[in-house]
């Protein structure tokens, strides 16, 4: 007789953390097997009620994280939220964001009586009111909408014992600071508080200190800045052949999904026109997101991405922040971003949850400074892929044992000048004036002149690349063009300046200046004074004194 063995339960490891059959259910339909690093360390001190501060990137599954134990909090207890008096409340400092974590918490609350919200910017009032008031238990919301809800009324937080702050760097970088104390301050005494950010600086420990007490720490172990699943690659080109490089490589690439970013909002549009063009043959449909377009519009593009019926999405940077969209192969730095942080989010995109994913920077000779920012954050030297038709060697070389970007000497004359060849910068030194005894001073300043002239003749900064040097002559990059802009505007002044500045006046111009001055003043305290009292600086007055001049 052959005796009936029952069959052996696979162990699960959430089960560890003791979640509710609801949420194991829920974690298992999703397909998670085994937490992430990150789950693993939270999970049990937000389960036991401990404040925590959790260092975490996008990807790591810092959303789990928080939410689980949370759902499942009121999963335990529940009760039927009070109108307008949410339980749970999770600030995110983007509406993308608390979207996304919004979906996530409506995925594993399937099958509960848990109800939560979204509630952001850009979308109306009227239905968040009417559904606060019908009573929510997880708020999620951006700082800006939820302070106007608990301005007029619709949300209480006296009930409120778990507070959820996700993202705390980004949200101190986008001003949220005020209005997340705001809200701390209207929370009863014994909430607990979790807050997890990217990043730790001295703006987040502050601001933790200010909002947890006796907090847990935890911190996702990290090789590098950005996800080891993703492959970095940099493409040298011109920025007037970037659209055909892109075009060939949307093409030629395996591409599942392309988030492709742009510096602006016209520039993403003015993109995706051009892509949209170079595709029309093709079922490939491509797409733009930022700021300017409508809420509405937003999620509509981010489901068409998702769903994979747009293939390329063209996007600046803060309307990426958040995208959690699956199988983003690719992403494209069509431009490379100014600040080397957004690199990190842009890239965090792909190589999500261990899936592999390739990040692509174009980069023409204006991005090098750039380039060494980014590398010097990710800790990451970028490979050159040359394997495309518009490589072409830039003069400045990409030294991947040191990590340096060189400029070659472009103008080999700036060396021989160096080298110390007579030539006519020599010359620029200022004159003596001929016609007058050199004084002390005089000597003084003109010595300081001669430093000068000789300084510009020394090579130390000429091998390098500057960015705001605009004689090297780049293709232009409107916005460092800009950034160029303004210095060079204050170099001018300054070269203005001691142009006609003292030094270059001879005591006799100076002499006559001096006798001139005094006229002026003369004349001007001449004319009839206004008085009395603060009416001096009231614009009256002044208007009075224009009629009386003329
Ligand atoms: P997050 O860092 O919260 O934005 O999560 C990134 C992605 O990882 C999301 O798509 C999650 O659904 C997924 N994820 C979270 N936890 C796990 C897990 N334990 N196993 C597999 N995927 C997960």
């Amino acid at each position: 007789m052959t005796q009936q063995v029952a069959p052996e339960e696979t162990p699960f490891d959430f089960d560890k953390f003791g979640f509710e059959k609801a949420i194991i259910r829920s974690i298992k339909n999703e397909g998670f097997s085994t937490p992430t690093p990150i789950q693993d360390m939270a999970i049990p001190f937000v389960m036991a009620g401990t404040d925590l501060m959790g260092i975490a990137q996008t990807g790591s599954g810092k959303t789990a994280a928080f939410s689980l134990p949370a759902i499942n909090k009121l999963i335990h207890d529940y009760r039927k939220p009070d109108p307008n008096h949410p339980r749970v409340l999770i600030l995110a400092p983007t509406r993308e964001l608390v979207i996304q974590i919004g979906k996530f918490i409506d995925q594993f609350s399937r099958g509960t009586s848990v109800r939560s919200l979204v509630v952001a910017g850009g979308q109306s009032y009227q239905p968040q009111i009417r559904k606060l008031k019908h009573g929510v238990d997880i708020l999620i919301s951006t700082p800006g909408r939820l302070i106007d809800h608990m301005g007029s009324g619709n949300v209480k937080l006296e009930h409120c014992h778990t507070f959820i702050l996700d993202e705390a760097d980004r949200m101190l970088d986008m001003g949220f600071i005020d209005d997340v104390k705001e809200v701390r301050k209207t929370l009863t005494d014994d909430h607990q508080t979790v807050m997890f950010s990217a990043t730790m600086n001295s703006k987040v420990r502050k601001l933790s200190g200010e909002l947890l007490r006796n907090p847990e720490y935890v911190e996702q172990e990290r090789k590098t800045v950005v996800a080891d699943t993703i492959t970095h690659k940099l493409m040298n080109v011109r920025r007037k052949n970037k659209t055909e490089l892109l075009i060939s490589l949307l093409k030629n690439e395996p591409i599942e999904k392309a988030l492709v970013f742009a510096r602006t909002k016209m520039g993403a549009d003015r993109l995706c026109k051009e892509l949209t063009q170079a595709f029309a043959d093709t079922p490939i449909r491509i797409d733009a997101i930022h700021g300017d377009k409508k809420q509405r519009t937003r999620e509509k593009i981010l489901l068409n991405f998702r769903k994979g019926r747009t293939k390329v999405l063209v996007a600046t940077d803060v309307a990426a922040r958040g995208i959690d969209v699956d199988g983003i192969s690719h992403v494209i730095n069509y431009e490379l971003p100014i600040e080397a942080e957004n690199y990190v989010h842009r890239v965090g995109r792909t190589g999500r949850a261990g899936e592999t994913g390739i990040a692509i920077s174009f980069c023409d000779p204006s991005d090098m400074r750039l380039l060494k920012d980014i590398e010097k954050l990710i800790k990451i030297k970028v490979e050159i892929d040359e394997e495309h038709q518009y490589h072409f060697e830039q003069s400045e070389t990409h030294d991947v044992n040191k990590g340096r970007v060189r400029r070659k000497p472009r103008n080999q004359n700036r060396f021989e000048k160096s080298r110390g060849r007579k030539t006519a910068n020599e010359n620029r030194r200022p004159k003596q004036p001929q016609d007058e005894p050199v004084g002390k001073k005089q000597k003084h300043v003109n010595k300081r002149e001669e430093n000068k002239a000789n300084k510009s003749l020394k090579p130390a900064k000429s091998n390098r690349y500057d960015p705001l040097d605009s004689s090297f002559g780049f293709d232009e990059d409107p916005v460092l063009q800009k950034l160029r802009g303004k210095a060079s505007k204050r170099k001018q002044k300054s070269e203005n300046e001691t142009e006609t500045g003292p030094q270059k006046q001879t005591q006799n111009e100076r002499k006559e200046k001096k006798r001139k001055t005094p006229k002026a003043r003369i004349t001007l305290r001449g004319k009839p004074k206004q008085t009395g009292g603060h009416k001096a600086f009231s614009p009256k007055p002044k208007r009075a004194n224009r009629q009386g001049t003329k």
